[in-house]
C-alpha cells in the first residue's frame, strides 16, 4: 500500500485544509514538552507570529529515566487543545500507548509515533484503525525498509494518513546528538508515495546546527519541518540544549521558504 509501484501519484494529506505533500513546506513548531497551560498558549502565539503552520508539543513524554519529567498527559493534551483554539493551528502530539487513542482523536490534529515506538506494531495497528494522520517517525536505529513496513502497517488497517519524518539515526559520531540521514528524502519518494518531513532538533541536538540542516533538508526535497521552539530554552524541561528561540525560527522560517519555491 506505500509502494509508488501501485500508486504512481503523491499522497497529499490534508490536515484542516493544510496540505502535506503539496507543493509548499508545512511547518510545525513548538516546544519539545508541554509545560503549563500558559507556556503552551504563549509558545503557540509565538510560533504562529514566525509563520508556522501547526503547533508541536509534547503530553506524554518518552523519557529516558523514569524519574524526568513524563510530560502533563492528558492536562497536557486539554492544554494543546486550548492553544488550538486559541491561535487556529492544528496539534501534532505524540501518542504512546493505544489506551489514550480516544483523547487523541477527540484532540489531537496529526498523531505523533515516537522514534521509540516506531515497531510497536500493536500501537501502529491502532493508529491504523483510526483517519487521524499520523505522524511516523523513523526509529533510533532503523532500516528505510523497516520504516517503510511500519507505514504499511498503519495503512493495512485502512489509515492512509501517513507522513514518514527523519529524525536522525545512531550512529558512532558523538558530535551530534543523532546523525541526520538526508538521503531518505530522496529514496522515500521514489519508493514510496507518501510525504516526508524532517525534525533537524532531535537529528542535530544542537540549535546552532538546526537552521542549516533545515534548509538542507528543504532544498533535498523535503515536505516540511517539524522543530523544537522554546522562548525559554535555558529553563526548559526537556530539550533545551536543541531549542531555537522564536526570533532565529522566525528568520529560519523565511529563509526555508525561499528555498522551497525554487526546488
Ligand atoms: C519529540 O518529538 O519530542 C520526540 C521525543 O521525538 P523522537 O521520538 O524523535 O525522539
Ligand atoms: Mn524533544
Amino acid at each position: 500500500l506505500v509502494n509508488r509501484m501501485f500508486h504512481p501519484e503523491d499522497t497529499i494529506v490534508d490536515v484542516n485544509g493544510i496540505k502535506i505533500g503539496g507543493k509548499k513546506i508545512v511547518v510545525m513548531a513548538g516546544p519539545c514538552a508541554v509545560e503549563s497551560k500558559e507556556q503552551i498558549e504563549r509558545i503557540a502565539g509565538e510560533v504562529l507570529e514566525a509563520g508556522a503552520d501547526m503547533l508541536r508539543g509534547g503530553a506524554y513524554k518518552p523519557r529516558t529515566s523514569p524519574y524526568a519529567f513524563q510530560g502533563m498527559m492528558t492536562e497536557g493534551i486539554m492544554a494543546l487543545a486550548s492553544a488550538r483554539e486559541k491561535t487556529g493551528l492544528p496539534v501534532v502530539t505524540e501518542l504512546m500507548s493505544a489506551d489514550k487513542i480516544d483523547e487523541f482523536i477527540e484532540n489531537v490534529d496529526i498523531i505523533q509515533i515516537g522514534a521509540r515506538n516506531m515497531q510497536n506494531f500493536d500501537l501502529l495497528k491502532a493508529v491504523g484503525k483510526t483517519d487521524k494522520p499520523v505522524l511516523l517517525k523513523r526509529g533510533l536505529a532503523n532500516t528505510i525498509e523497516e520504516w517503510i513496513m511500519a507505514a504499511e502497517y498503519i495503512m493495512s488497517e485502512g489509515n492512509k494518513n501517513v507522513i514518514f519524518c527523519e529524525r536522525g539515526i545512531r550512529t558512532f559520531e558523538k558530535y551530534t546528538r543523532n546523525t541526520l540521514d538526508l538521503s531518505v528524502i530522496q529514496i522515500i519518494k521514489e519508493r514510496t508515495h507518501l510525504p516526508i518531513v524532517i525534525d533537524p532538533s532531535h537529528a542535530t541536538g544542537d540549535w546552532k546546527l538546526v537552521e542549516s540542516a533545515s534548509l538542507a533538508a528543504i532544498a533535498a526535497g523535503a515536505d516540511g519541518l517539524i522543530i523544537e521552539v522554546h522562548d525559554d530554552p535555558t529553563h526548559a524541561f526537556s530539550d533545551g540544549a536543541q531549542s531555537l528561540k522564536p526570533e532565529k525560527f522566525a528568520s529560519l522560517i523565511n529563509k526555508g521558504r525561499a528555498i522551497a519555491e525554487v526546488v
